[in-house]
């Protein structure tokens, strides 16, 4: 841990080897025959963006997804060959990088098929697409009843390698809402009655991490799960099989201020915390800017030498305080604001639950201001953060 980046004094460590194993345990789970798309958008959940996706092609992934063509671009940039799918909406004027960059994107509408054949003929040039189908989502994605069309479009113009057609799950997290089933027929349904299920080269896709873990039937030719490859659980009904799946990340930082905190005394903007003994106070810096949600407030603990303490006072933008009671706490001790620590573990779903919002959002907010440092069975490696030097240049 000794050379981190600008000596920073608080990190965001992930952890490859739980990582490698949580993709080779979905990998046994479908088995050779369904392919493994990873997701990786929004900085990779987080975790890094070129990290990960490295780590997933050691980890054999067959190809990776992103949400945006910047996400592909910085993938190829850094050297990764293997198919990427780029799931968001597309816009006219990326037409053109998507072909040198060689990535796979998603049509979601006729219009859109439209623009992209005039965009092809332009540039004389073919690309390779999913066509998104919505079967309830209301998102992205054609009408089943649309679908069709877009087919036939596709095969009367010759710029189209339609490499998958695919849907996206709406409730598939809550396990027993019925309109997942619905959207999974509708579906099987679609792509039966296109003869596409039983076409080896395009691609059926609708399974996210949810619907991995609730409609096996439903992982045909390809598998999307992203946050269970994170290490979070979409639902509580994770199969056995899958239970070796455990999280990767974690934040830590260096205390970096000590006081003693009077009875009656207010701490931090508003006071929104008044001690109610003399209390010893320490104060962290990591803050809202790092992506620490400030909802937090008053609300979450760190964790210390194997012990919980709450954080009091509003979350700052730099900066938290934690209330240690009558415990002993130094400059430079190392807290746990998310992992474990000895036998005690701040989960994602924990601060998720008192943020009163998504694990992905905890995780997706933190940003690069905390270096992240990634660990290997032999290693631990820094990201890529610039030097000075290099800002300058
Ligand atoms: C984000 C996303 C996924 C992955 O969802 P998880 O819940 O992380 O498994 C799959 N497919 C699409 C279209 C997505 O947008």
């Amino acid at each position: 841990m000794m050379d981190v980046p600008f000596n920073h004094p608080a990190w965001i460590e992930v952890d490859l080897v739980q990582f490698k194993q949580n993709i080779h345990a979905i990998k046994q789970y479908i088995g050779s025959s369904v392919k493994l798309c990873l997701p990786i958008k929004s900085n990779a959940y987080g975790h890094g963006l070129v990290h990960i996706a490295h780590a997933a092609v050691a980890a054999k992934v067959d190809s990776l997804a992103v949400s945006c063509l910047q996400e592909g671009i910085l993938l190829r940039q850094a050297n990764i060959k293997i198919p990427i799918l780029v799931l968001g909406a597309i816009h006219i004027e990326q037409i053109a990088d998507f072909i040198d960059y060689d990535l796979e994107f998603t049509i979601s509408s006729h219009f859109k098929a439209k623009m992209v054949a005039q965009a092809c003929e332009f540039l004389n040039k073919t690309v390779k697409v999913h066509l998104e189908v919505d079967t309830g989502m209301n998102r992205t994605g054609v009408r089943v009843e649309t679908g069709p069309m877009v087919l036939e479009f596709f095969r009367m113009h010759k710029c189209f390698i339609l490499k998958g057609v695919y849907s996206h799950l709406a409730t598939a997290d809550e396990p027993d809402h019925p309109f997942s089933r619905r959207q999974v027929d509708k579906f099987l349904n679609f792509i039966s009655e296109q003869g596409l299920r039983d076409n080896k080269d395009i691609l059926c896709h609708l399974s996210n991490s949810a619907g991995l873990v609730s409609f096996p039937e439903a992982n045909l030719d390809m598998v999307r799960p992203g946050g269970l490859a994170f290490g979070c659980y979409p639902n509580p009904y994770v199969p056995t099989e899958l239970s070796v799946i455990k999280p990767c990340f974690a934040v830590r930082a260096k205390v970096s201020y000590f006081k003693t905190v009077l009875k009656g005394e207010g701490v931090s903007y508003s006071h929104s915390y008044v001690a109610q003994t003399n209390i010893h106070l320490l104060t962290v810096p990591v803050g809202y800017g790092d992506g620490l949600r400030r909802s937090l407030s008053n609300k979450a603990s760190i964790l210390l030498n194997g012990k919980r303490y709450p954080m009091v006072g509003n979350i700052c933008m730099d900066q938290f305080m934690v209330d240690i009671g009558q415990d002993p706490g130094y400059v430079g001790n190392v807290v746990t604001i998310i992992g474990k620590d000895q036998d005690q573990d701040i989960t994602i779903e924990e601060l998720s639950q008192l943020a009163n919002t998504h694990p992905y959002e905890i995780l997706c907010g933190f940003n690069n201001r905390l270096p992240r440092v990634y660990h290997t069975e032999t290693q631990s490696v820094w990201e890529n953060v610039l030097t000075v030097e290099q800002m300058a240049e």
